[in-house]
């Protein structure tokens, strides 16, 4: 099955804001997928759905085979979503963090792993910090790190280097590269087409809720 079939997904807000006005399309398993639009496209509404944190007013959505709504945690256990921001626990440590994370999946054992994506992220010498004790840059890096703890088959990055460090977007883009060439899927958001531009196979532009285009990058820059 594909990784992600999006099917006439529509958002309408409690205020009457309509962020997804009828939304479909598919990503199949392997891709390296963009979703691009301006501020207000709806990209981080079709997330937030995606990551079980808004529901969607009509249609459907189905990970793996599996329905979104119906298989909610299989579905969920697929997805390795990097919001744009969370709360963490202040008190946890960065380890215990991606411990606990591991927990909530029904993980044990998983320290070699944590410990790689510690290592992978520049943040192996942080391990043992608390949370509230680490930057801005530090924290953007749990948030990536805490979403890969389950080693999910379709990474989604919602706009990961917004104001984000040289640096972190080197080993961000290192790292998501060869979960990608690993067999992962991996679905972008950002609003800088160079960027989409460098790591996608396929773009979907999206804008007022909508879906302008889909096609592959190169038939996509060849109109540019
Ligand atoms: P993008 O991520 O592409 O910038 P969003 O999904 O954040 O787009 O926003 C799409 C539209 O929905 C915008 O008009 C935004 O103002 C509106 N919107 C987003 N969240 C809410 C909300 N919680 N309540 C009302 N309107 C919202
Ligand atoms: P519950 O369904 O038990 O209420 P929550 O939605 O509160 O679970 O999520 C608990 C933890 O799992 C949070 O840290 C959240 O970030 C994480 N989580 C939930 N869904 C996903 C997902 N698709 N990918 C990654 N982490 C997720």
């Amino acid at each position: 099955p594909p990784a992600l079939v999006v099917e006439g997904l529509r958002k309408t807000y409690p205020n009457g804001t309509e962020a997804l006005k009828g939304v479909s399309f598919t990503v199949e398993e392997g891709e390296f997928f963009g979703l691009l639009g301006p501020n207000g496209a709806g990209k981080t509404t079709l997330i937030s759905i995606l990551g079980g944190l808004a529901t969607a007013s009509v249609g459907r959505l189905s990970v793996c085979g599996l329905d979104l709504h119906k298989n909610k945690r299989a579905a969920a256990r697929r997805l390795g979503i990097v919001p744009q921001e969370i709360t963490f626990d202040p008190f946890l440590t960065v380890r215990e963090t991606l411990r606990f994370q591991s927990g909530y999946w029904g993980l044990s054992g998983n320290d070699r792993w944590i410990g790689e994506i510690l290592e992978r992220l520049g943040l192996s010498d942080k391990a043992d910090r608390r949370m509230n004790a680490l930057s801005g840059g530090m924290k953007r890096r749990v948030l990536v790190a805490q979403a890969l703890v389950h080693r999910p088959r379709i990474i989604v990055l919602d706009e990961p280097t917004a104001g984000v460090d040289v640096e972190l977007r080197e080993s961000l883009w290192s790292f998501i590269g060869e979960l990608h060439a690993a067999g992962a899927t991996v679905i972008l958001t950002t609003h800088y087409l160079q960027e989409a531009q460098a790591m996608c196979g396929r773009i979907a532009i999206m804008n007022k809720g909508e879906l302008a285009a889909l096609e592959r990058t190169e038939d996509l820059l060849s109109r540019f």
